[in-house]
């Protein structure tokens, strides 16, 4: 028998997975759908993701982020393309060592998997569905039963584990949907760049991959107007573009068969509590699933890995309970600010207002370098708890809203930051 059992060989399974075998551990994992690396099947989700500091993090605990780097596109800052197709580039971070990094969801997926398997202490089970677990034994759909005294559910947010661990779960629906299409090779786009059409209460983004082509994400309310409800047909989808998206749609020559023939994706934050119960515990989306526009969730759920990999002492009961304790606040926080980034990319990057915000943020940090780091840059850029990130943003927010009301000036609010801001967060955070 295996130390632990994992179940779900997604990206935070495999880390998970990878991370104990490097450790020691013997570790057996259960995993839903077929081998990716062997049959032609969707990785998930989205197609590629943006992998940043936290999440590159774990990959350096485990030897790999050099490899994945190696396989990545940076993105160096937002692209905003008005409807009158004026373009507008937002770097992200300070200086251009800070980036994100779009990367393919599948190809990780894959490496993290070989690299497992490769330890030599893990073995990945595939075709294999949870459906129970209870007295401390695994049930699956192909009737397997397995012991597990010790098991970890990284099945995503629909997980078939949480039903044994958590009293409480609570699953938020977005009124909006997505759906991705693929822009080929050649578009003439800015390559490092994350692309984004703000539209008020829709949008479409943009990533770019290796090859040169760019993997595009509508998102948009189910229903309403504008709304998917409405794009019937494929004349009423090419109407759409060709009004909200004049300077996208030409780059994807097939836009609007793609726009009716890609399934449509809906986002929840699944609010789960508690999870651990004996030594079962959650991890990943399977514990906090969020939206996605921080293109925070699979970062916080490697920096889950992380976080359980430093605290592991042997009692996987204590060990358990006690990372779940620590690390619930700062899975709130992320999920919040998820939501509001939402709001933030669709709509206010356009608006005149947010603009004279950041312009005035940006002036403080030049006045206080190393000493203000915005909400986003320490989501994506540090590894300081997303709950400091959070409340980091609100005092921010306050001194910023401040100034552009004109209720005082710079040097004003230069003295407020500087009192009001919390002391650790220096030039050197994590
Ligand atoms: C459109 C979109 C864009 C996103 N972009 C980003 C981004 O840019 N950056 C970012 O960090 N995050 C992003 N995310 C979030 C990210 O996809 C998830 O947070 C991440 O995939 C979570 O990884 P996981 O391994 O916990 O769960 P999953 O990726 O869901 O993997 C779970 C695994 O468990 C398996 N499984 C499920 N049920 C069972 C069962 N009963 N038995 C056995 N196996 C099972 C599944 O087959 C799967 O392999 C995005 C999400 C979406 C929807």
């Amino acid at each position: 028998m295996a130390d632990l059992v994992i179940i779900g060989a997604g990206p935070v399974g495999s880390l998970l997975a990878l991370t104990l075998a490097q450790r020691g551990l013997s570790v057996d994992v259960y995993e839903r759908r077929p081998d990716m690396r062997r049959v032609d099947i969707a990785a998930g989700r989205s197609i590629n993701l943006a992998v940043s500091t936290r999440g590159l993090y774990a990959l350096n605990q485990v030897g790999l982020d050099a490899d994945v780097l190696r396989e990545a596109v940076p993105m160096l800052g937002r692209m905003t393309h008005a409807l009158d197709g004026k373009l507008a580039l937002l770097p992200y971070g300070r200086s251009d060592r800070e980036y994100i990094n779009s990367m393919s969801r599948g190809g990780l997926n894959k490496l993290l998997m070989t690299r497992a398997e490769e330890s030599g202490r893990a073995r990945i089970h595939f075709d294999k569905r949870l459906v129970k677990y209870a007295d401390r034994i695994a049930s699956f759909d192909d009737g397997t039963r397995v012991e597990a005294p010790v098991i970890i559910g990284a099945d995503g947010s629909a997980s078939a584990l949480r039903k044994a661990v958590s009293s409480t779960v609570s699953e938020d629906y977005l009124t909006s949907g997505y759906k991705e299409l693929t822009m080929p090779p050649g578009s003439g786009m800015h390559r490092e760049a994350l692309h984004i059409w703000p539209r008020g209460s829709f949008m479409l983004i943009a990533l770019p991959n290796l090859d040169g082509s760019f993997t595009c994400t509508l998102f948009l309310a189910f229903e309403g107007s504008p709304s998917f409800d409405e794009l019937r047909t494929a004349a009423d989808a090419q109407a759409f573009g060709q009004t909200y998206f004049p300077d996208a749609m030409p780059l994807i020559p097939d836009f609007a068969d793609q726009l009716m023939s890609a399934p449509l994706g809906r986002m929840a934050t699944v609010r789960a509590w508690p999870w651990s119960r004996d030594s079962a515990l959650l991890i990943g989306d399977a514990a906090h699933a969020i939206v996605p526009f921080f293109g925070q969730g699979m970062n916080a759920g490697f920096e889950d890995v992380t976080l359980l990999a430093k605290s592991l002492s042997g009692d996987w009961t204590a060990d358990f309970a006690n990372f779940a304790a620590g690390r619930k606040p700062d899975a709130d926080a992320i999920a919040e600010l998820a939501i509001e980034n939402f709001v933030e990319m669709r709509d206010k990057v356009a608006d005149p207002d947010f603009l004279r915000l950041r312009e005035v943020e940006h002036q403080l940090q030049s006045r206080i370098p190393g000493r203000y780091l915005t909400r986003y840059q320490l989501v994506t850029f540090t590894r300081v708890p997303y709950r400091l990130a959070l409340r980091v943003g609100q005092i921010q927010q306050r001194i910023l809203s401040g100034v552009v009301r004109g209720d005082y000036d710079l040097a004003a609010a230069q003295i407020l930051a500087e009192r009001e801001l919390p002391l650790e967060l220096g030039a050197d955070v994590p």
